[in-house]
């Protein structure tokens, strides 16, 4: 027998019996494998965002430097605040119940920035919403001994067939539904976590 410290007693590394892989997701945060369900934004949280979007707007109109302009400026800076508390808010409850609900969670290793500048969306949104919530998952993770799986960033996750494991040559962004020769067809986001996880589970194996 051996003798584990604390330390590695509580993080000892658990049998690995239930795994999900979550597929980003541009409009929720995520699509899961298991249930092919997206972890929607709250309508508060979207509804500041377009305040803020708003109040964006008329600060730009405004002369920089004028007293309306740095009235403003403080408005501007409250709300930014207010979204980020309840975007934190949201990620902490979404990777709290994923961690209670998983052994290992596997997610792609996004290009965000490229990824972002490709698709023409505003950086702080998405991009910080994403990071932080995959840091979240592996520290709460890796505090309760559990896994945190990133696949390659490469991995055609969405281009493959997750029961005949066949990959197209080209799927465009706006075919939602996955459909392949073989006769399966899936919501284009769910085919696509169902892939990772199990490439997710692949490496695991080597
Ligand atoms: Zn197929």
């Amino acid at each position: 027998m051996s003798i584990l410290t604390e330390y590695e007693q509580k993080t000892k590394p658990k049998e690995l019996k239930r795994v999900v892989g979550l597929d980003f997701s541009m409009s929720g945060l995520f699509v899961d494998s298991e249930k092919g369900e997206i972890a929607n934004y709250p309508r508060y949280y979207r509804q500041a965002l377009e305040k803020l979007a708003k109040a964006q707007r008329i600060l730009s109109r405004r002369q920089k430097g004028s007293n309306r302009w740095e009235k403003q400026r403080l408005k501007v800076a409250k709300l930014h605040e207010k979204v980020a508390n309840q975007r934190n808010d949201f990620l902490h409850k979404q990777s709290y119940t994923l961690t209670q609900q998983y052994d290992a969670i596997v997610i792609e290793d996004l290009d965000m920035k490229g990824m972002s500048r490709a698709l023409n969306f505003g950086k702080s949104v998405i991009d910080v919403a994403w990071g932080k919530f995959t840091k979240f998952l592996e520290y709460k993770l890796k505090n309760q001994g559990k896994k945190f799986i990133k696949i390659d960033k490469w991995f055609p996750s969405s281009k493959t067939c997750s029961r005949c494991r066949l990959v197209k040559k080209a799927l465009s962004l706006s075919e939602r539904t996955f459909q392949c020769a073989c006769g399966f067809v899936l919501d284009r986001d769910w085919n696509a976590a169902i892939n990772i996880k199990m490439e997710g589970l692949r490496t695991l194996e080597e």
